[in-house]
């Protein structure tokens, strides 16, 4: 039987507040020691109010208008109980049926082009502190420093279709909001999390399966990952005649497997009821307003514009914007020299491919923007070649040095000068009477193998185009 996958996804996602959601405890608490960003109002002690962060509504607030969702003008606070030793208060601060947004959209690019994949809901919540198990102990600790740290969840309609699908759903809302600068999204750090629903149907049906719910993947990769698991694992049950449990299930990565963890059946009852120490949040359209003319350019509409303005491919222009500094960086590059589509090709196959080598980002970058604008000029002022421009740039990577000293002092300059090429086009001549003999037998490939012999009698720093000339001006017009 042939399966369609229906995959849904919640993402929570941390906010980039100073101070926590309804306290003035400091969020950077990350390498501080354990219960030091704490107060009597994130541990739940009686006989205090919490008071919601402005800047946290405010960055809910832009994401929702960022993903064309609607800004609840009435949202409301509810209390979701449940009693794990992560919760000081047995019930963590969420909202439920009054979410501060509703509906949006995340545009993905497939290779058929753009699709929309439609958004439930965002609402904020709390976080829960974290539990520590000591090896070889017989107890565990829990530490609070993340209780009542601002977060987003972000949950998608059941409109993902596979688990490539999936992950460059992850990609763009994860761009977008690094864009608003709402979450530095660092998902091995856990500040941005993400739960997978996934289900299958018979091809051609409408009518959805039993889901399970995914949980523990630390990386997009692994997302992909375990729906993969999942699908196969579901459709063998199926294919067995058997039924899927609606179940929660832990990916875990060292097996590469998902397994149980809980079922519908004694997941909790929470007992959701609106939060009575927090009045609802009531927003004016003027808020609102404010908001919105405070986002960014965000990522779809500055892809157009580099392809619009930059004449670049709709990839390498979304290969360029996908991350709010790269394209940043690309824009300071093309200011100083404005040959944006080298300057593409640059920070594309050989920027990003150094970077990915060493698993760093742009932010690791030794060199400036108006460095490898720099390297452009030459190779474009024919100052270098572009071969000898990549050992430069690999110098540029490794050490910082600008193009122009590393150029200066390893003796890069390209040679354009005739006389100088000449002694090199003879001896090449000389020592290749085979090739000359076929070039001149009228077979053009053999030019290309004296080139290239000039070339390495030159170190490559001759300029290939005036080799050119200068060999077939020795050989004759043959060829
Ligand atoms: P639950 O009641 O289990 O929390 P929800 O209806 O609230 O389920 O949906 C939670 C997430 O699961 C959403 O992202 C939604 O798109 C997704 N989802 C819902 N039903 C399915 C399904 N049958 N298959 C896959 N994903 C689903
Ligand atoms: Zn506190
Ligand atoms: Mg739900």
């Amino acid at each position: 039987m042939d399966y369609q996958p229906v995959i849904g996804l919640e993402v929570h996602v941390q906010l980039s507040t100073r101070s926590k959601l309804f306290c003035g405890c400091s969020t950077d608490y990350s390498g501080k020691p354990p219960n030091t960003h704490v107060c009597p109002v994130c541990l739940g002690l009686p006989g205090v109010l919490p008071v919601l962060n402005d800047e946290a509504l405010r960055l809910a607030v832009k994401t929702v208008l960022a993903v064309d969702g609607e800004v609840a003008r009435f949202s409301q606070f509810a209390r979701k109980q449940y009693f794990y030793p992560d919760l000081p208060k047995a019930y963590q601060i969420s909202q439920y049926d009054r979410p501060i947004g509703l509906g949006g959209h995340i545009e993905i690019d497939l290779p058929g082009g753009p699709r929309r994949i439609g958004l439930t809901r965002i609402h904020m919540e709390e976080d829960a502190g974290k539990l520590v198990h000591p090896a070889g102990e017989a107890h565990s600790l829990v530490d609070y420093n993340r209780c009542c740290v601002p977060l987003i969840e972000i949950v998608s309609e059941p409109e993902l279709r596979t688990p490539e699908e999936a992950k460059l759903y992850l990609q763009k809302l994860k761009s977008v909001l690094e864009y608003l600068e709402a979450s530095d999204c660092n998902m091995e750090e856990g500040s941005l999390r993400c739960d997978a629903n996934v289900s299958l149907m018979p091809v051609g049906s409408s009518t959805f399966g039993a889901k399970a719910e995914v949980k523990n993947m630390n990386s997009f990769k692994a997302v992909a990952r375990a729906l993969e698991y999942e699908i196969e694992r579901q459709a063998k049950v199926l294919d067995d005649g058997g039924r899927v449990a609606q179940e929660t299930r832990l990916w875990d990565e060292a097996s590469g497997r998902t397994f149980p963890m809980r079922s519908k059946e004694d997941a909790h009852d929470y007992r959701y009821f609106p939060e009575p120490d927090l009045p609802p949040v009531v927003l004016e359209p003027e808020y609102i307003d404010s908001v919105r003319k405070s986002l960014p350019e965000l990522p779809d509409a500055r892809r157009a514009r580099y392809m619009a303005q930059f004449g670049l491919s709709a990839y390498d222009a979304g290969v360029l914007t996908a991350d709010r500094r790269l394209a940043g960086w690309f824009e300071t590059g093309v200011g100083v020299h404005p040959n944006a589509k080298a300057l593409s090709n640059w920070v594309q196959s050989e920027l990003l491919g150094y970077l990915n080598r060493d698993g760093l980002d742009i932010g690791a970058v030794k060199f400036s923007p108006a460095d490898l604008a720099e390297l452009v000029k030459l190779i474009d002022a024919g100052t270098i070649s572009g071969k000898i421009a990549k050992d430069v740039f690999a110098e540029m990577y490794a050490s910082g040095r600008p193009p122009a000293a590393v150029v200066r002092e390893k003796g890069l300059e390209q040679i354009s000068d005739e006389s100088a090429i000449e002694g090199a086009v003879q001896k090449a001549i000389e020592a290749n009477a085979e090739a000359v003999a076929s070039y001149r037998a009228g077979k053009p490939a053999a030019l290309g193998f004296l080139v290239g012999q000039v070339m390495r009698l030159t170190k490559g720093k001759a300029n290939p185009g005036l080799v050119n000339k200068l060999l077939r001006e020795k050989l004759g017009g043959e060829g």
